[in-house]
């Protein structure tokens, strides 16, 4: 069934059964990959809340979750594009990282969270996204686990958001 989000109307586009299946399946891969690794999976707010809740609940081993975000720095006059993160309350040095993203487009925001998080000298850093939009991608990195692969289009729902609204949309719709 086609929604509409504030003023733009949405469709259907990765069900609720799609998602289910694919986050088991990624939560399987990091299971295996980081048995007996004590790994930190940092989660990026607000758009991955729930694709984090859905994966940790299939991640099987030992691991601490913490909940992160990028903002603009604050309390200096030249604000300009410094950002820092916040949130981050444990020590990830020497600590295997995982950074959970929801989507990935341009890989701006991906690329200044992984220089951020370098400087705590973690032991290693690996990224997963939830979505990935290849064409959109203009950085030069490296995604480590991706769900789905798609076009360049706006979507939303399941933690994504369209102006605040629509987080709380149990699939994914994309903009029509
Ligand atoms: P970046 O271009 O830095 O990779 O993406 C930055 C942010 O833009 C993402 O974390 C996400 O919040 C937002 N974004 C990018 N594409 C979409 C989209 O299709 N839908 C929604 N809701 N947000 C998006």
């Amino acid at each position: 069934m086609n929604v509409q989000v504030k003023d733009l109307h949405f469709e259907p586009f990765i069900s609720h059964h799609s998602i289910q299946a694919r986050v088991v399946e990624l939560a399987n891969r990091l299971t295996v990959d980081y048995h007996g690794k004590n790994p930190i999976f940092l989660s990026v707010l607000n758009g991955s809340f729930m694709f984090t809740s859905d994966l940790m609940k299939s991640f099987l081993a030992p691991c601490e979750i913490s909940f992160i975000k990028l903002a603009s720095y604050e309390g200096t006059e030249s604000t300009g594009d410094v950002k820092t993160l916040i949130g981050l309350n444990h020590s990830i040095t020497n600590r295997p990282v995982i950074i959970i993203e929801d989507i990935v487009d341009t890989g701006t925001t991906v690329k200044k969270i992984l220089e951020l998080v370098w400087q705590h000298q973690p032991e290693s850093v690996k990224i997963m996204t939830l979505l990935f939009k290849p064409e959109a991608l203009k950085e030069n990195i490296e995604i480590d686990y991706v769900g789905f692969d798609i076009d360049n289009k706006f979507v939303v729902g399941y933690g994504l958001d369209y102006d605040g609204y629509g987080r709380n949309l149990n699939q994914i719709y994309v903009v029509k």
